[in-house]
Order: structure tokens, then C-alpha cells, then sequence
């Protein structure tokens, strides 16, 4: 990797650190782009490690940079790969306003993320700056304590406090939609919850026997919350076990 005029130079070959390009390559990144891709892969192969993301499931999305011409660009992991092996150049450069593809990776074989549309609607209804689709076990078995049409309530947790605005005497509301048999299928249960004031504060949508979005305002809030909501998923159902 190198840096030339502010812009970082990556190159790769088949094979190479184990990744999924089966090409031979070179593309250009501005240097928060280059850190945010970094970041992104980072974080999957970390998710991966905690089992939000095994399977090949579950996905990521995050704010391209900051810069003015870049607030409007996401990056998205592609679908059905091996996530903890997606390298920065795999993912998807996505406008937001249109969810048009702006640069596809070099390996034509990825296909962007089934869950595109779902993030797309996070960032538009939700300001998120980057959103992570678990498929942890903990979300799945936490959504069976809630009744069809309730949400999971959480309350007398320290780790609330860990929520943007949440403190430890809160009645924090995750709400829980039906599970579809495809992604996007997920769209219109995921609206109307978002659409109700009560859940203005949460950063966080259960889909049963599924898994669950989770979002905050910047790739860095986003892992914050993730953490968060993971040990809270976890606290309530060993709670209701015991
Ligand atoms: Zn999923």
C-alpha cells in the first residue's frame, strides 16, 4: 500500500492475505475512505469472532468519510461470503439518496448485500451512520421473551448507560418485528416500528427468530451500541433462565 497525493494506492493478487478477490488489482481511495474500508473489515472479522456474523450472515454498512463529497457514499459488505475474509477492496461504494451503486468491487462475482434496502432505510429514518445486521444466537432467543406485537423491555442495567441518551433507570424499548422469508421482505414491519414514537430511542430493531439491526451514529457508535445491546440481549435472557 502506498500514498500518493493524499490518496492511498492499494494493490493485491489472487490469494493474497487470504481474502476473497480472486483478481488481480489497483484502486484508489482517499485516506478516510482507505481507514473507514479498514474499519469496516476490522469490525466484521471482529463481529465474526463474537458469532454475530457467522454463516455467512448478517452484514455492515458505514459512512464512506466525512469529507463533503463523501457523506453521501456508504460502504456495504457483500453477500453470502465468508465475512470474517472480506478485504477492503470487496465492498460496495452505495449513494445513499438513490442506493445506486457508485463502484462495484473489482471482483464481479460479490453481490452487494440483501440487506441494502434495510440500511438505506436506518440511515434515511434514523440519521445512521453505519448499521450492523447480527445474526447473534443471544437475539434470536431474547426475541422469544417478547409476545407478538410487544417489544423487549430492558430495565435495571448498568449497561443501558453504554446507549446514546440511555441512563440505568430507564425503561429502554427494543422493539420486535416477524421474521420474512427473504431480507427486503423485512422493509414494512421495520417502518411501522420506526414510525412510532416510542421507540425514538432505540438503536436497535429484533427480527425473531433471525437476529437483529443495530445502528448508531458513526461506525464507532455503531460497535458501541452493538456491544451494548449484545451484553443487554445476553442479561436478559440468562435473567429469565435462572
Ligand atoms: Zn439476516
Amino acid at each position: 500500500m502506498e500514498e500518493v497525493g493524499g490518496r492511498v494506492i492499494l494493490k493485491w493478487t489472487t490469494g493474497v492475505e487470504g481474502g476473497l478477490m480472486d483478481s488481480v488489482g489497483e484502486v484508489s481511495f482517499s485516506v478516510s475512505e482507505k481507514e473507514t474500508r479498514a474499519l469496516v473489515c476490522e469490525f466484521l472479522a471482529l463481529f465474526y469472532n463474537k458469532g454475530w456474523i457467522a454463516g455467512t450472515g448478517g452484514g455492515i454498512c458505514a459512512r464512506l468519510g466525512e469529507l463533503p463529497e463523501e457523506r453521501n457514499l456508504f460502504l456495504m459488505a457483500p453477500t453470502g461470503v465468508h465475512k470474517e475474509r472480506v478485504l477492503p477492496p470487496d465492498l460496495f461504494v452505495v449513494d445513499q439518496q438513490n442506493g445506486a451503486i457508485v463502484r462495484p468491487p473489482q471482483n464481479k462475482q460479490l453481490r452487494l448485500s440483501e440487506c441494502h434496502s434495510i440500511f438505506l432505510e436506518l440511515i434515511h429514518q434514523r440519521g445512521a451512520g453505519a448499521v450492523l445486521h447480527s445474526h447473534a444466537l443471544s437475539a434470536v432467543m431474547v426475541s422469544d421473551l417478547a409476545q407478538q406485537g410487544d417489544p423487549l423491555v430492558v430495565s435495571h442495567l448498568e449497561m443501558i448507560k453504554g446507549l446514546r441518551g440511555g441512563t440505568n433507570q430507564d425503561r429502554h424499548l427494543i422493539p420486535v418485528i416477524g421474521n420474512m422469508p427473504h431480507e427486503p421482505e423485512l422493509l414494512a414491519g421495520l417502518r411501522q416500528v420506526l414510525d412510532q414514537p416510542q421507540y425514538e430511542k432505540s438503536y436497535c430493531i429484533l427480527v425473531r427468530d433471525h437476529g437483529a439491526y443495530i445502528w448508531g451514529k458513526d461506525i464507532w457508535e455503531t460497535k458501541q451500541h452493538a456491544e451494548v445491546y449484545h451484553f443487554l440481549f445476553e442479561a436478559i435472557f440468562m435473567r429469565h433462565e435462572r
